[in-house]
């Protein structure tokens, strides 16, 4: 059964989406859902999934989510931690990694051992850009280059290079084999951050012997593989993919931002009857991909007046938070409202914010940001993160 945890507004549905891929008509689900039963939002998380909050009815969110085949493993599902590079096989990169991503995930709901891996590891399938990279994945695959028919990836534990591995299988297999090493070696731990460095020398040592030596011989060669992953027309990583974009196939990507980072219900329905693939990525952003250019000047036409923001330079496109009072009982400030005042105010926001109502800092970006982090007496303090 699809399950929930409980939070001070009500219970709060996580829907994984490796690779935050997710079809016009699950989203459509989901609205609804969120509509019915939930606080009327879907919200966007850092690792690229969507959360209901304030459910009421707990079961027939379930069903929806089920109904939508969004969480196709009772015993698997929190382990579908898998970060991919949102514009793969459509803008760039070395390699369209999707269908390896789509080979891991269905590996790791169709393995035993794998329901005991930690719902907080992190899978990270980089199409050679180096976007997923920089959000250190517990374990990760770079694609280097194809030779022939097949795709070559560097494998990065926690950003260690260990090695090389050649093909889908053998790629799947590497990345597999990290998980289940730490599974076997140090059952519990969280991530690969956690573990001691005698317990890590371990695991690498293990996981290393598998491996091919690194194609190139060398990390060296990392900057030049990223560089040829991002052809001009691509956002540079670490820039906000908000905006209209040409696909390397002549179509249409836009991608957006939403206040808070979440999606009214309704907007998301209308997102949805757009028709065409959606990406959410780990930065919070929604890609609407595929589109023909008339289609997606009519989409910017009528979903940004709903909120759909397509604006790079907003400042919602560099700020995120976490819900605050009073859905969270840790929190002392309403962290929403707070920010939103501070926003429609016109207050500088740095390169990359995030506002949160404790120290325990939840849902905070994987990349270098300013933590902005409310104090008992109301006010807040900025740490460099
Ligand atoms: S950071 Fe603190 S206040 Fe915000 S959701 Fe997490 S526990 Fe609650």
């Amino acid at each position: 059964m699809f399950s929930t945890h409980e939070a001070a507004d009500g219970a709060v549905a996580r829907v994984r989406l490796p690779g935050g891929r997710i079809g016009p008509d699950q989203l459509a689900l989901l609205a609804q859902a969120a509509g019915a039963h939930g606080d009327g939002f879907l919200e966007l998380t850092a690792r690229g999934n969507l959360q209901l909050r304030g459910i009421g009815d707990v079961d027939a969110v379930a069903e929806k989510v089920i109904e939508a085949g969004l969480a196709p493993s009772s015993t698997h599902d929190k382990v579908r931690n898998i970060e991919v590079s949102p514009l793969t096989g459509r803008i760039g990169g070395i390699a369209d990694v999707a269908p390896l991503a789509g080979a891991l995930d269905f590996r790791l709901r169709t393995e035993e051992w794998s329901a005991e891996l930690s719902g907080r590891f992190l899978f990270g399938v980089d199409d050679g850009r180096g976007d997923i990279r920089r959000h250190r994945p517990d374990v990760c695959a770079l694609a280097r280059e194809i030779d022939g028919p097949d795709i070559v990836a560097d494998i990065l534990v926690d950003d260690e290079l260990l090695g090389s591995a050649r093909g889908v299988e053998m790629i799947v297999d590497a990345v597999l084999d990290v998980a289940h090493t730490l599974v076997d070696s140090a059952p519990g731990t969280w991530r690969i951050g956690d573990l001691t460095p005698d317990e890590r020398s371990a695991v690498e040592d293990r996981v290393r012997t598998r491996l091919l030596p690194v194609v190139g011989g060398s990390d060296d060669a990392d900057s030049d593989t990223a560089a040829s992953a991002r052809p001009a027309h691509a956002p540079a990583v670490g820039e906000p993919i908000v905006g209209w974009f040409d696909q390397d196939d002549g179509r249409v990507l836009l991608g957006a931002v939403v206040e808070l980072g979440r999606i009214p219900a309704r907007l998301a329905e209308f997102i949805a009857a757009v028709g065409a693939p959606v990406i959410v990525t780990p930065d919070r952003e929604i890609l609407l991909c595929d589109l023909g250019e008339e289609v997606a000047e009519t989409v910017v036409r009528v979903l940004a007046p709903m909120g759909l923001i397509f604006d790079a330079t907003s400042p919602w496109a560099r700020v995120s938070c976490c819900v605050g009072a009073p859905g969270c009982a840790n929190a002392t400030s309403p962290v929403r409202e707070d920010l939103l005042v501070h926003i429609r105010d016109g207050e500088d926001i740095g390169d990359r914010e995030h506002w949160v109502g404790c120290p325990r800092g939840c849902g905070s970006p994987a990349v270098p940001h300013d933590r902005v982090v409310a104090d008992p007496d109301g006010g807040y303090r900025t740490q460099r993160r």
